[in-house]
């Protein structure tokens, strides 16, 4: 059977986003151009990496380029590459489904905005191919794979569907042909793309960087030159901005750029961008990996070198280039070549001292980008990568001492003399820790203390255990001792006196706590919950056991404080030596117990019950 045209609809995504295209005022529609050119630098990078392991796939001596052809009296213009080039299978999924997460990403960004940004997103996020129906009437692509069987012809209009059929006699790689709809009324807003004046500067602004020649007749239109290779002081913000756009598909400019070459033993060039805003896939089991381009003598080897940066630098883009390392590396050999360990050692400390000097230099832009990746950081210091204290150092914290973020280096900075450690609590947020018992004694003594509050912390706190010689501790801990001597001997002698208390309280209560004992560290609250050493911890464990990772798991025993001095508990004490069977007693104990969850951040056990303790509490109150 020979196979004749097909036709065929498009995925319904596909067609949402070619209406948008097709309507779209947008006013800025020359991107199309540096779509198209830059799906044809991909195809021509993918074929000489193919070409590398593959032989046959290229003609002796023949050059890999870009040709623009333009036909006036046709109103066409075509894109052309001789690159890697799709069969018919690839046609129909990277045509006619939206494959590309930048394109997600634009649709889920459209319908979450009101429609009057649609336009403006569509120059910011670059859409890919289907930005040529923002100029086109129609749009035909012929392509021939490397390697494979005969071509194809994709071709649609953008009315719900595209036909597919054979095209006998194409040549390898890819024909991008858009039949330009009529300028009609839009005479000096939208330029002419059948001008060979208005394609030269286009390509010049938007795609010079191409490593591959753009043709136009005889002339090449770009100067070829990486933007990497280039001296550094020669790059403009917007050199930085075009390339960087071309390389993410993020419409935001980079927070940072760094750009450096390294000599001696192993020669690279490095131009890193870091980000400004979070991406979307950057957690999760999808996640992206490290998305770092790796270049060997001017040769694309991948998009996605891994190897080069840690998982906890994942967020950082850009290129890399090498000049020794074998051309015919393959993906898997890259792990343990020593070249490429030297250069992701050296990336990484590039990246660290990139971070700490805007961090010393300028506040308000650092804190934009921890916001955006400070958790990702994070991971490093879980992994327990953090030889010589510098992500620890970089990490921005909420503390005691006001609103405003601090740094471990600033905390130190404000020691008292007296204070052996860096203190820190975990919590569920800045409020509900400021307001914490266990936060009483330190304040009182003058001594900050760090909350914990974003969820990675739990694991973190793991790992890192000192600080520029300086211990972590938590003030959550049961054997907290903040040299107290007189609240020490307060506790023990109330203890003595009412050791009856003690257990009777503790029996009542269960399950939920391994002891009752009087605190030396209480301060205005009348009790407080704490810990034994050791995960979990109770956040975690509420969390594991509610998101259902760990419903089974059984409670951990929590210390329940009571504050001696306290006018409550002294009461409770003449309480239960005036009568040990008053049943009062053990609604005060539910109370103290449910009050000090609360003040965690966490439910009474019994919620019903609690509500029903504090109305009786106060009808009968005098
Ligand atoms: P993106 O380039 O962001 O992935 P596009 O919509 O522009 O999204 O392209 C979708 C896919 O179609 C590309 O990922 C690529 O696999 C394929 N493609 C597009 N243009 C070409 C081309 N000139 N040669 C080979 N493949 C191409």
């Amino acid at each position: 059977m020979t196979e004749t045209v097909e036709t065929r609809p498009f995925e319904a995504r596909v067609q949402e986003l070619l209406n948008l295209m097709i309507h779209s005022l947008y006013t800025e529609k020359e991107i199309f151009l540096r779509e198209l050119v830059s799906n044809a630098s991909d195809a021509l990078d993918k074929l000489r990496f193919e070409s590398l392991t593959t032989s046959g796939l290229l003609d002796e001596g023949e050059e890999l380029a870009i040709t623009l052809e333009v036909d006036v009296a046709a109103r066409t213009l075509s894109v052309i590459d001789n690159g890697i080039g799709m069969d018919r299978d690839e046609l129909i999924a990277n045509l006619g489904t939206i494959a590309s997460s930048g394109t997600q990403r634009f649709l889920e960004e459209v319908s979450s905005s009101k429609g009057a940004t649609a336009p403006e997103l569509i120059g910011q996020f670059g859409v890919g191919f289907y930005s040529s129906f923002m100029v086109a009437e129609e749009v035909s692509v012929v392509s021939r794979k490397a390697g494979g069987g005969e071509g194809h012809r994709w071709r649609s209009e953008a009315d719900g569907n595209y036909t597919i059929e054979p095209a006998p006699g194409a040549r390898r790689g890819t024909c991008v042909t858009l039949l330009l709809a009529e300028r009609e009324g839009e005479e000096g807003e939208s330029p002419d793309f059948l001008d060979e004046g208005t394609l030269r500067s286009l390509v010049r602004r938007s795609s010079d960087f191409v490593e591959y020649p753009i043709r136009l007749g005889d002339d090449v239109l770009n100067s070829q030159k990486p933007l990497w290779a280039r001296p550094k002081d020669e790059l403009s913000e917007d050199d930085h901005r075009e390339f960087y756009q071309h390389l993410t598909h993020d419409w935001h400019p980079p927070a940072q750029t760094i750009h450096f070459k390294a000599e001696g033993a192993h020669e690279f060039t490095a131009l890193l961008y870091i980000p400004s805003a979070r991406p979307a896939n950057l957690f999760g089991a999808d996640a992206a990996r490290t998305q770092l381009s790796l270049y060997v003598k001017r040769v694309f080897i991948t998009a996605e070198c891994e190897d080069l940066l840690p998982p906890w630098l994942r967020f950082v883009r850009g290129v890399v280039e090498a000049s020794d390392l074998p051309l015919n590396v393959s993906r898997e050999t890259l792990q343990a070549n020593p070249q490429v360990r030297q250069i992701r050692k050296s990336l990484t400390k590039k990246i660290l001292a990139t971070l700490e000097a805007l961090r010393d230099r300028d506040r308000e832009a650092y804190r934009g980008v921890w916001d955006a990746f400070g958790s990702v950081l994070k991971e490093g210091l879980c992994m327990g990568e953090d030889p010589d204290g510098k992500l620890a150092g970089l990490s921005l914290l909420e503390t005691s001492r006001g609103e405003e973020r601090t740094t471990l280096g600033e905390y130190v900075e404000r020691m008292g003399e007296d204070q052996e450690a860096i203190w820190t609590l975990l919590g569920p947020d800045r409020a509900t820790l400021d307001a914490s018992p266990l936060v009483e004694p330190l304040r009182a003594r003058g001594w900050e203390v760090l909350y914990l509050t974003d969820p990675v912390d739990e694991w973190m706190v793991d790992r890192l255990t000192e600080f520029d010689g300086h211990p972590l501790k938590s003030v959550h801990a049961a054997d907290l001792d903040l040299g107290d001597d007189e609240g020490a001997e307060r506790a023990s002698a109330a203890a003595e006196a009412s050791a009856d208390l003690l257990e009777a309280l503790a029996e009542h209560l269960g399950d939920e706590v391994s002891k009752v004992r009087f605190s030396t560290r209480l301060v205005e609250s009348p009790a407080v919950l704490v810990s034994e050493a050791g995960p979990p911890r109770p956040h975690l464990e509420r969390a594991l056991r509610e998101g259902g990772m760990a419903p089974d798991l059984p409670p951990v025993g929590r210390i329940l404080e009571l504050h001696p001095g306290h006018p409550l508990i002294e009461r409770l004490c003449a309480m239960h030596a005036e009568a040990a069977s008053d049943p009062r007693l053990f609604d005060f104990a539910d109370l103290l117990h449910g009050q000090a969850l609360l003040a965690e951040g966490a439910p009474p056990r019994d919620p019903a019950r609690f509500a029903r303790l504090v109305t009786d509490l106060m009808t009968s109150a005098p």
